[in-house]
């Protein structure tokens, strides 16, 4: 009696350490799970409750480059329809020599990029350095234009006062609005007594107060994607790019999560509802159209950016056409990091219909991209009318009506 047991058990073993080819194609042979589980590590649902191995060894995610044999029309667009106004500008050192300033002007001449605003936080001596050196540019004097940075370090008594004079005058230096202000202020930057400066600090109201008297747009990054703040497991759709940048974890023991940073990001907002804002890369609410909409409707002080979050754009043609349509009064074209090379997937997600293509940077998106096909009376406020709009300090000339 107590042998035949042991058979049926070992019989049950065997079953199921049967090598996975032996199992390939026949329905039902595969592990079962329950309803609502999900398949064992290394194995796939193959019908309904039932996963196998594959027979193959799989390719890591690294690996696996599955070629499309999609066939649909497919444009590619080198050069945007009308000319944009790169307002979330990286060019670094370009800025300072003549030829730097010449390489730059033929890369965003190829491009119809007509004017870069530089987001580098630039101040004093540096942003004068930079703006002497655009204006004794023939070619691009009217071409580039620098955002004013604001120094978060030691913000207390007497703080503000000092902010608000270099603010003042960086303006009178040149400066046409303030920025990038960067996610460390709310990330990581502290007040001299050791605690989190947040971005609702009412110590820092006086310079934003400041930037509404200035008439000058404030350019905010706050925070990062909010997979960024979650645990890196197997269902992060960021886990590559985690996996590959360690400084793009922010663990809840060592930084403030992601909703305390949209908390305080948007009362800041509300509470100077006569400064304008301007979120970047949409507020890392791309992949969140219905929160970013309503936040765009209740503050009409803000606008928004589109550097670094194609892929969330792109990946909901549709619903990202409807909003682009909605608040095409009040979002900004931006690229963030400056390669050239890059550009054209903007233009190809905003201006076409084509279905399925690739992104630039495989370890931000798992996914392919879609075209948005955007009106052109919609491409021009993106591209550069509304950056007109908010920023006085832009040269008025040369646009197209
Ligand atoms: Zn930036």
């Amino acid at each position: 009696m107590r042998r035949v047991f042991i058979l049926a058990g070992l019989l049950a073993v065997l079953s199921h350490s049967e090598p996975a080819a032996a199992q390939g194609g026949r329905g039902g042979r595969g592990t079962p799970i329950k309803a609502g589980e999900s398949c064992p590590p290394g194995t796939t649902e193959i019908r309904p409750r039932s996963c196998m191995a594959p027979e193959l060894p799989p390719p890591s995610i690294l690996d696996y480059r599955p070629r499309s044999t999609l066939v649909t029309s497919a444009h590619m667009v080198k050069t945007a329809k009308y000319p944009a106004i790169d307002f979330h500008g990286h060019p670094q050192g370009l800025l300072g020599t003549p030829e730097g300033l010449a390489s730059m002007g033929a890369s965003l001449d190829s491009l119809n990029v007509r004017m870069m605003i530089s987001a580098d936080n630039m101040s004093g001596e540096r942003l004068q350095r930079t703006v002497a050196s655009i204006r004794a540019s023939e070619k691009m004097k009217d071409r580039v234009r620098v955002l004013a940075g604001i120094d978060f370090r030691n913000v207390g008594p007497g703080w503000a006062e000092k902010a608000v004079a270099q603010l003042e005058a960086d303006v009178a230096a040149g400066a046409v609005g303030v920025g990038e202000i960067g996610k460390g202020l709310g990330l990581s930057t502290r007040k001299p007594d050791g605690s989190r400066l947040k971005i609702d600090d009412p110590e820092l109201d006086p310079i934003w107060d400041a930037c509404a008297r200035l008439k000058l747009p404030v350019f905010i990054h706050t925070a990062d994607p909010q997979e960024f703040f979650q645990p890196i497991d197997y269902t992060n759709e960021r886990w590559l790019e985690l996996a590959l940048f360690g400084e793009r974890r922010y663990p809840q023991d060592r930084y403030p999560s992601f909703e305390t940073l949209m908390t305080e990001r948007d009362n800041l907002f509300r509470r100077h509802p006569k400064t304008t804002f301007v979120a970047a890369h949409m507020g890392w609410h791309a992949n969140d159209l219905p929160r970013l909409a309503k936040m765009l409707t209740e503050m009409p002080n803000l606008y928004t950016e589109v550097g670094a979050v194609l892929y969330d754009i792109g990946r909901q043609p549709r619903a990202a056409h409807d909003f682009f349509i909605k608040f095409q009064d009040r979002i900004l074209f931006g690229k963030d990091s400056f390669q050239p090379e890059e550009y054209p997937y903007y233009w190809r997600v905003f201006e076409t219909a084509n279905d399925y293509f690739d992104y630039y940077r495989n370890y931000h998106a798992f996914w392919k991209l879609y075209g948005i096909d955007l009106p052109d009376a919609v491409l021009k406020k993106v591209y550069y009318q509304n950056a007109l709009k908010l920023t006085p300090g832009i040269p008025r000339t040369g646009w197209p009506r």
